[in-house]
């Protein structure tokens, strides 16, 4: 039967290649992986600057590397982080980075410490946390993250840290925000639970917040090539984007794909192949998959389809001739004075991520596609970006040894409130096409992170064994 079976993975991202993974680990002789773009492993790769590709007048050799945003790779499934232990070997490094917020020109432990709050924070502020929290009426079920930021940790600190950084992420007023968006992120850091860590000398931190995790010694895109290497060449098919999918009594019946896309993603329908479909694992982003079936979706659908979104970043990398920036493994900025909610400086998860002397930092600016920031001059961002830069530490124009921006779309779903019906709606009616699977971050439109795709991927090939 496994020898029959067909399967197609739509999108070459972590959701793609965990299934591709699996499937071989299966014993599936039989599965191709259609990716769009010219490289696998999607929002989760490791780009390289060759520092000989940068300013003549540089001495050191060795090149920079920087990730698709800054990822870290979460221990909270000892069988996933078994797999990735085994994938990787000495390539897994346990790296322990703390990381900051930088507010009002003072950098904060992140996450948040009592001792180092009073020890920033004006007075009357840190009067004004602890009258809210003594003070505060408890407090209605939370219907949505403004609530949910206020109720754990009063207003003024939910300002400070909290609201406005939401706000610059997600590109909506934290009312209309779900409190899904925390990811459980914040559980424990509330006030109540740093009195109780101060007093009885507790951990306060989730453990994947806390500075201590796992990253591989090349950039976290080093899983993705190891995924790749296991999965073998002939399996992947790049630069095939997934274009249509044809159903018909309640399967997919074919799917087109384009050859060859260029790099601006425009296509030329002459390079169009037509598959048969047997079996259909989607990772491509829930709004994408719905414009291509055809006969189209019921209009309904459409238009509950049309009301979600998805985030998309601009990174803006800078090459720099110094040591270092900062220690940091991330460094938050809340404030909306900067366009940048995060800084990320590579070198600080992994020595071998810029050469000796040197170092890159990156920048995550949120954007939608229709923000002037998703189609800014290479000039203009970089001259915004720096100037803001400035602002946090000294830096000179003439370390700058090489800067470029890359753009990383479907980032995040925007979990908005109400997001869980729309989206279990569009799911359930996917779900109706009985060859067809779903599984992936933007597919799912949930806020999953590689870990749960190393799951999902196995799940979904142990159902496709089981049926
Ligand atoms: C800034 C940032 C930080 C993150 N940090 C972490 C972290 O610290 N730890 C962690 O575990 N996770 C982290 N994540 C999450 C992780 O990167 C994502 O969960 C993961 O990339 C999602 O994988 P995916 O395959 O579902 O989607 P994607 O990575 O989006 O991959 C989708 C793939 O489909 C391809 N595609 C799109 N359209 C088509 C088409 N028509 N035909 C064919 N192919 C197509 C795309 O080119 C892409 O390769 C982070 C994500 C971001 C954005």
């Amino acid at each position: 039967m496994m020898e029959t079976t067909n399967i197609h993975i739509l999108g070459g991202g972590p959701a793609g290649l965990t299934t591709g993974y699996y499937a071989k680990k299966h014993g599936f002789p039989n599965f191709t992986i259609f990716e769009a773009g010219e490289h696998p492993g999607g929002n989760c790769r490791t780009l390289k600057i060759k520092g000989a590709d940068c300013r003549s007048d540089t001495k050191q050799s060795g090149d920079f590397r920087f990730d698709t945003g800054a990822h870290r790779f979460h221990d909270k499934d000892p069988q996933v982080t078994e797999e990735v232990k085994n994938l990787l070997g000495d390539n897994l490094l346990h790296v322990t980075a703390p990381s900051e917020i930088f507010f009002q020109g003072k950098f904060y432990r992140f996450p948040l410490l009592l001792s180092d709050l009073i020890q920033k924070l004006e007075m009357k502020t840190l009067l004004k946390i602890a009258w809210e929290k003594l003070y505060s009426k408890q407090e209605k079920q939370a219907q949505n993250f403004a609530e949910f930021a206020v109720n754990q940790y009063g207003k003024t600190l939910a300002e400070h840290f909290l609201l406005n950084y939401s706000e610059k992420l997600w590109g909506q007023p934290t009312h209309k925000l779900s409190t899904a968006i925390t990811g459980n992120r914040l559980k424990g850091l509330d006030l109540r639970s740093f009195l109780r860590s101060v007093i009885l000398g507790t951990p306060q931190n989730p453990n994947h917040l806390d500075g201590s995790f796992f990253y591989p010694k090349y950039g976290i895109g080093m899983i993705s090539d190891k995924l790749c290497e296991f999965i073998g060449e002939k399996h992947i098919k790049l630069q095939h984007r997934v274009n249509r999918l044809i159903h018909k009594n309640g399967k997919i019946e074919r799917i087109i794909v384009n050859k060859g896309t260029d790099t601006l993603g425009s296509t030329d329908a002459q390079n169009d192949i037509e598959i048969p479909a047997s079996i259909v694992i989607n990772t491509l982003p829930l709004t994408l998959s719905m414009r291509m079936l055809e006969p189209a979706p019921p209009p309904e659908l459409c238009e509950v389809a049309d009301t979600i979104k998805y985030r998309h970043l601009v990174l803006c990398v800078f090459c720099l001739n110094r040591d270092a920036f900062s220690s940091n493994a991330s460094l938050y900025f809340p404030s909306k004075e900067f366009p940048f909610t995060r800084l990320y400086e590579p070198k600080n998860r992994s020595p071998h991520m810029a050469p000796k002397g040197q170092t890159v930092i990156v920048l995550e600016l949120p954007c939608y596609s229709d923000d002037a920031l998703w189609n800014m001059s290479e000039a203009t961002l970089q001259a915004e970006v720096w100037e803001a830069l400035r602002q946090v530490k000294p830096l000179f124009p003439e370390e700058i040894i090489h800067y470029q921006s890359y753009k990383l779309p479907f980032a995040y779903p925007v979990l908005e409130v109400g997001f869980e019906e729309k989206v279990a709606s569009l799911v359930a009616y996917f779900e109706t096409f009985e060859n067809l699977y779903l599984t992936g971050r933007s597919s799912l439109f949930r806020y999953l992170h590689l870990h749960d795709l190393f799951k999902a991927g196995k799940e979904v090939v142990e159902q496709i064994t089981d049926d």
